[in-house]
């Protein structure tokens, strides 16, 4: 049975956490000296001068209606990965615990593995770029603490089967965390529907893909009040800065432009996919659940030095294990795409 108490890191379990000014005193005054800030103001225009919100209360507002979830359920992180890097503070003994990744996979889960000094247990994935449940069983051990699952997975752009992620959810006493920065543009359903079936599932989302956000920093994770909570005393006490709390929650009034351009970038996903199928130095182009495609060609480094010579940057990823001789190629605007194959098409 998954309890939290079996997979939380000792020193958290008994921290206290740092008590800021604005956590002792909630609610309205009309004179706040309690903080060390500047009360004449801020050199700007905008004023910035007050501690912003460390619960970021009204972005997380808001995402309760966008998300349909309580704002108990909320972890707001200075973009996902420092959701990711605080999942390992909070439930990772350095140097005796350790966690699964399946590569070919998002590179932060192993830098922040690195970091915190917490082993790595490698299962690739299948050719199919799915689950090995059974390598994965193997793998397990009594320090085994998180497996990291990214759908749709990136670099690959498929999405896992969800039966398998919830074979996972189902059998593993330490968490699943499902990373759905590219969810936007899928056709599979997120798996917040089921966090009140799994007390051991962790969601993360992002605004800096489909919302158009990267700048400004804000991610996501959704997950038992349990796990919330552990996760809010180990985050720095203002890790969402007040110019984003303010932009965030303005972005977050305009959901139809946002979904407008996802369905551009689906549309045009399907056109560069077809345009570059027609090239014979790409010999296969992996179905994509995200706003990238990966394409298996006969010469990777060639093509991408060849785009770098006309001024367009994809990701190199032929040296990824599973992904000998592969681009990533992010979905850009109409222009965009139309400049990327006419200057691919120019090769040899
Ligand atoms: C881009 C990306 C993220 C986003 O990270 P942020 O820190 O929120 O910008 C997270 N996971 C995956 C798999 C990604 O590709």
């Amino acid at each position: 049975m998954f309890s939290i108490n079996n997979i939380i890191r000792q020193n958290i379990k008994t921290l206290k956490p740092y008590s800021s000014a604005r956590d002792e005193f909630q609610g309205e005054a009309s004179v706040y000296l309690d903080a060390n800030e500047n009360a004449f103001g801020s050199p700007l225009e905008q004023q910035y001068n007050r501690y912003p919100d460390p619960m970021q209360y009204a972005v997380k507002k808001r995402l309760m209606e966008i998300k349909g979830l309580p704002v108990r359920n909320i972890f707001l992180g200075n973009g996902s990965d420092e959701a990711i890097d605080i999942l390992f503070r909070s439930f990772c003994e350095p140097g005796i615990d350790n966690v699964i990744l399946v590569p070919p996979t998002y590179g932060m889960y192993e830098v922040s593995a690195n970091i915190n000094d917490v082993t790595i247990k490698r299962v690739p994935l299948t050719p199919e770029y799915q689950l090995n449940l059974e390598g994965i069983a193997e793998a397990i051990d009594e320090h085994t603490k998180m497996i990291f699952v990214c759908s749709p997975n990136n670099p690959t752009g498929n999405s896992i089967n969800r039966a398998d992620i919830e074979t996972l959810l189902a059998n593993f006493n330490g968490l699943v965390v499902v990373d759905e920065a590219y969810i936007n543009f899928s056709r599979q359903k997120t798996f917040i529907q089921e966090l009140t079936e799994y007390a051991n599932l962790v969601v993360l989302q992002t605004l800096s893909k489909a919302w158009g956000l990267a700048g400004l920093r804000l991610g996501m994770a959704f997950a038992s009040e349990e796990i919330i909570e552990v996760m809010n005393r180990v985050k720095p006490p203002y890790n969402i800065n007040e110019a984003t709390q303010q932009l965030v929650l303005e972005a977050l009034q305009n959901v139809e432009q946002v979904n407008d351009w996802i369905k551009q970038t689906l549309t045009e996903r399907d056109n560069l996919v077809l345009g570059l199928k027609e090239l014979d130095f790409v010999l296969d182009i992996y179905p994509s659940d995200a706003n990238f495609i990966l394409a298996k060609t006969t010469d990777a480094k060639g093509i991408y030095n060849h785009l770098v010579e006309r001024g367009i940057i994809v990701r190199d990823r032929s040296k990824v294990e599973l992904c000998e001789g592969c681009l990533r190629i992010t979905v850009g605007t109409p222009l965009e795409n139309s400049i990327l194959l006419e200057a691919v098409k120019t090769f040899r």
